[in-house]
């Protein structure tokens, strides 16, 4: 077996037998990484703790032929904050289980890593109210999901957006919005999210279109995923 070395970030863990654990990372370099941790629960574990969903870690790996064997773990950083906050640890954990669910087996994703190790530093640090919703929106860009912006994704019809769905594929014009409505202004932050305009987007503050772009971002990642996430309150996914 091969040793590798990574940094990663922990997005679940699963109890394995009595004391040992599997644990679903995102490696900077490695992709998505699954792992066993041995001997978890008993108290000479040195490292089993630092393993906690949320945690960046220093890793060290055996490499295996369906699961990996972690040899040495140390904390790189905790999002203690994040961990304080209900509502912060709540976007982190849909932060978390959205990557676990696009992220793909053995195939390296450093964007995916740094996007998502920014957008948790950016939420430790500030909470900005934009967060999630754009950082869904990103992240669905980067796997490759382009919804139609500039015309009806109905009818091919370019100038009015009315609405959005994202089953149908992007936004809609005034005759195809009909029960699927949507401002201008959130049509206007998922393209501008999708673009990669990130930063400017976090700055828009106490507007009704954060929740909107929310709940779009969530919806359109429940078609992309096939399935609903199970971090999401049922309430706000739909719209
Ligand atoms: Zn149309």
């Amino acid at each position: 077996m091969t040793l590798y070395r990574d940094s990663a970030l922990v997005l679940r863990t699963w109890r394995l037998g009595e004391s040992d654990r599997i644990v679903s990372m995102l490696g900077e370099k490695s992709g998505k990484i699954r792992a066993v941790v041995k001997g978890v629960r008993k108290t000479k574990s040195r490292f089993g703790s630092r393993l906690e969903p949320l945690s960046l870690v220093s890793l060290l790996c055996w490499k295996g032929r369906e699961l990996d064997v972690v040899s040495q773990a140390e904390t790189i950083e905790l999002f203690r904050e994040t961990r304080k906050d209900l509502d912060r640890l709540y976007k982190a954990n849909i932060i978390l289980e959205a990557t676990e669910q696009i992220a793909q087996d053995g195939y390296p994703e450093p964007e995916l890593y740094k996007l998502v190790v920014r957008v948790l530093r950016v939420l430790e640090a500030d909470d900005p109210q934009m967060l999630l919703g754009s950082f869904i929106w990103k992240l669905l860009a980067l796997q490759g999901y382009r919804p139609q912006m500039s015309v009806c994704a109905v009818c091919g019809v370019t100038g009015s957006r009315a609405g959005f769905d994202a089953t149908a594929g992007g936004a809609l014009c005034e005759e195809h919005a009909h029960g699927r409505r949507a401002s201008t202004e959130a049509l206007d932050v998922i393209a501008r999210s999708l673009d990669g305009q990130l930063a400017e987007v976090l700055r828009i503050e106490n507007s009704p279109v954060v929740a909107e772009t929310e709940a779009l971002a969530l919806r359109a990642l429940e078609v992309v995923l096939e399935r609903s996430l199970r971090s999401v309150r049922s309430s706000i996914i739909r719209h």
